[in-house]
């Protein structure tokens, strides 16, 4: 199955209730049972069977399923946020006294959040860009998980999960991915070797910019050392599932971060037509690239755009397309600010994947908790302006950001 196709009937000839065609929304907190045994018999995952929507919601349950389809996983998990999910893709199998490698140039939310694990015994260290070279020297005992973004948010690098992945499991450690920008339309990470895959589906997957949300993956194929990650051990005995059965056991239901079926409702809405929507928008952000790129007073950077560091990577990896996030450089952030002020179609908000074009200012927004040189690090300079590249006409774009340039 193509994967157009597979989004519409990768589950099969599967109905829903009274042969709905899309799974309904089920709005409610618990489920009912005649007898006491039955429940007692889903408490103890003894029967299949939902019991309250904090641990399981059909309506999320469909989500789950179709996000694992998509990305050949084992199973999925969604969360509230992807900022939950990035959280408890590692607190899964992390402790006190343990390391993370990351980039860091991450999404800023991520940065943060890595700051805040410092306070309970969790380091990260800091990689400029997920390479195997760069993170080689840095791998020590301590080291438990390699995090990174495939297509970096905003600094636009793009890792090679392949040669990442084989370095990570030289040394025994998983490689977990954020996903979000490069979404399951541009690759599958398993392909390449990534063990986990979180999205915040709250941006491409959603697609319209009406849910936050965000999903886990495990590939199940990560062989844990059962001494090394002794925390799953209670778990080996559901093999392919360990990652993914100690999750929903343990830390996720206990701390809460359930997605809300109304929103796993629009995010099966949405993913229907991702496929559609990621041809638009990378074919709209290439040529938005290049239309800007040609004007005087201010630069572009799109990993499509030929002559990129990571144009050869957008190729073999990324099936040649490049996403729909570029980011400008206006000279000052003055002058980025009038650029943004100017633009009559493209929302001042801080969002990326919606099905609108989206602009913001990532020096005073979201790096404003962050340091000068984690900024740096992240591509984030005073002038920058972020894209996220909507489905309009392209003409009527173009238009809009050359008339904006042209205006400083
Ligand atoms: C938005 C985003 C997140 C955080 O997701 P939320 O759904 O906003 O919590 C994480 N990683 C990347 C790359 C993002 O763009």
């Amino acid at each position: 199955m193509e994967f157009n196709t597979r989004l519409l009937h990768g589950d099969g000839r599967k109905r829903y209730q009274d042969g709905a065609t899309v799974p309904p929304i089920a709005q409610v907190s618990a489920f009912a049972y005649d007898q006491a045994e039955d429940l007692e018999k889903i408490f103890n995952n003894r029967a299949p069977g939902f019991a309250y929507t904090r641990i399981s919601n059909p309506t999320v349950d469909a989500f789950e399923r179709r996000i694992a389809g998509l990305e050949q996983g084992k199973g999925a998990i969604a969360c509230s946020s992807g900022m939950s999910a990035i959280t408890l893709s590692l607190l899964n199998i992390l402790r006190a006294g343990d390391e993370i490698i990351a980039g860091s140039g991450l999404f800023g939310g991520t940065i943060d959040l890595f700051s805040d694990m410092e306070e309970f015994g969790i380091t990260t260290r800091f990689v400029h860009h997920v390479t195997a070279e760069e993170v080689e020297p840095l791998i020590n005992d301590k080291t438990k998980v390699i995090f990174g973004e495939i297509i970096g948010n905003p600094g636009l690098d793009i890792m090679d999960i392949r040669s990442v992945s084989n370095l990570a499991h030289s040394h025994g450690i998983p490689l977990i991915v954020d996903g979000t920008t490069a979404t399951p339309y541009l690759l599958r990470p398993f392909e390449y070797g990534a063990d986990i895959v979180i999205h915040s589906s709250s941006k491409y997957i959603n697609g319209g910019g009406n849910s936050v949300s965000g999903i886990i993956i495990d590939s199940g194929k990560f062989p844990w050392d059962y001494d090394k990650y002794e925390q799953l051990k209670p778990y080996q005995k559901y093999g392919e599932f360990a990652y993914l059965a100690k999750l929903r056991n343990g830390i996720w239901r206990n701390m809460g971060v359930c997605l809300s079926p109304m929103n796993a409702f629009m995010n099966l809405v949405g993913l229907e037509s991702l496929g559609l929507r990621m041809e638009r928008i990378c074919s709209n952000a290439r040529q938005l690239a290049a239309a800007l790129e040609a004007l005087e007073g201010i630069s572009v950077n799109y990993p499509g755009l030929p002559g990129n560091p990571y144009a050869r990577l957008v190729q073999s990896q990324l099936g040649g397309k490049a996403g729909g996030i570029l980011t400008l450089r206006a000279g000052s952030r003055e002058r980025a600010y009038r650029l943004m002020n100017h633009l009559k179609y493209a929302c001042n908000a801080t969002n990326i994947g919606d099905i609108r074009t989206l602009v913001i200012h990532p020096a005073s927004t979201i790096y404003i908790h962050n340091t000068e040189e984690q900024k740096e690090a992240a591509g984030v300079y005073e002038d920058t302006i972020r894209v996220s590249v909507g489905i309009e006409d392209i003409q009527d774009l173009i238009q809009d950001f050359t008339e904006a340039v042209q205006a400083l």
